[in-house]
């Protein structure tokens, strides 16, 4: 099934069409970039619905039916509604999940005639396995977050600020044609300890460990890489610290397969870090889906109740943050596969101690 018949299939039975308007859900499908536009679909017909500002780029993206554009003064509500009329429609479903009761309303006052139905699951997990396509685009986002970890490399060493870092990573993706996938993560020393630290002007020092996340969004598919490193010599302690959550990272990646939960998969490195005494340390799920958004559908943590199955792509990423010390998380993007799992993101896990002398 394309993804045009799996949307057709989820038009509820008592209404005559589905219109997608969450941009994301949009573009996974019909192919469409941009920032505005909304599909109609029915069970024999579809239409793509834009404005002027789009119009070349949509026609150029937008698969699996016609584009129909619209420019001021005309509104965007009242050429949905002449659409819907010239396709027949008497009942309509809309997402309410990811609409605005603010549009509802405005829809149900100007569209008399089409009864607005709620279609409550009618996305749900639907993004969650991908095409070959996907598959591909999100490879080439990999292979990007790959290259940037490579060139930024160079820039550990004593005296660089965390900025200098964040920076060249943006800078990066972006002279590649590529966006950022989120404000990239780069915390150093006793600051590795916030998971999700922002940038300072802290400068690296030796002995400090540097944890990077980031990733790029390439084709509206995100790539999400975590690497921790050491700058100048690490010490016995910061080894076994990165051991262990590289062990409990590897686990995973060797025993996740289809059928498993969401939560028996989180366990396997829940259960090594444990053994480590380092669990009480890990405070946030192992992963979650990666796909058109980075943090989209699916989560990998200790009450899902995801099902793991064949072409889900998965962010696995333990960590561990003790105050006043620092912290390691590794992250790596896989795809799942009969067997188990294949990774998307190859930079090494090795310990790197920068600079490299
Ligand atoms: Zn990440
Ligand atoms: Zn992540």
């Amino acid at each position: 099934m394309n993804n045009l018949e799996k949307i057709r299939a989820r038009i509820p039975a008592n209404a005559d069409a589905l219109l997608v308007t969450e941009i994301v859900n949009v573009g996974w499908l019909t192919g469409f970039s941009g920032s505005a536009g909304k599909a109609i679909v029915t069970r024999s017909d579809a239409r793509f619905i834009t404005d002027s500002r789009y119009t070349l780029q949509a026609n150029e993206q937008v698969s699996g039916m016609p584009v129909f554009s619209f420019q001021s003064p005309v509104l965007d509500s009242d050429f949905v509604l002449q659409n819907l009329n010239e396709l027949g429609v008497k009942s309509l479903a809309l997402d309410p999940t990811t609409i605005t009761y603010d549009a509802w309303h405005e829809y149900e006052q100007k569209w008399t005639g089409i009864q607005l139905l709620p279609a409550k699951d009618a996305f749900a997990g639907l993004r969650m396995i991908k095409s070959a396509d996907e598959i591909e685009k999100l490879e080439a986002a990999c292979n990007l977050a790959d290259a940037c970890f490579d060139h930024v490399l160079r820039l550990i060493q004593p005296g660089v600020a965390e900025l200098d870092i964040s920076i060249e990573i943006e800078f990066f993706f972006k002279r590649q044609g590529a966006g950022i996938a989120f404000a990239p993560i780069v915390v150093s020393g006793e600051r590795s300890a916030r998971p999700h630290g922002v940038p300072s002007e802290k400068k690296l020092e030796i002995g400090d460990f540097v944890t990077m996340d980031f990733g790029a969004i390439l084709n509206g598919y995100n790539s999400d890489i975590t690497r921790t490193v050491v700058v100048g010599e690490a010490s016995d302690r910061h080894r076994a610290h990165y051991a262990a959550v590289l062990e409990s990272q590897m686990a995973v990646l060797d025993q996740m397969k289809p059928g498993m939960t969401g939560a028996q998969v989180d366990a396997i490195a829940r259960d090594i870090l444990g053994k480590h005494q380092l669990a009480e340390y890990f405070g946030h799920g192992l992963g979650h889906g990666l796909g058109r958004l980075v943090h989209d559908t699916g989560r990998l943590s200790p009450t899902s109740t995801d099902t793991i199955e064949v072409g889900q792509v998965w962010t696995i990423e333990p960590g561990a943050y003790v105050p006043g010390f620092g912290g390691v998380r590794i992250e790596d993007d896989v795809v799942v596969e009969e067997n188990g799992v294949r990774r998307l993101t190859h930079s090494t896990k090795e310990l790197l101690v920068l600079p490299n002398v």
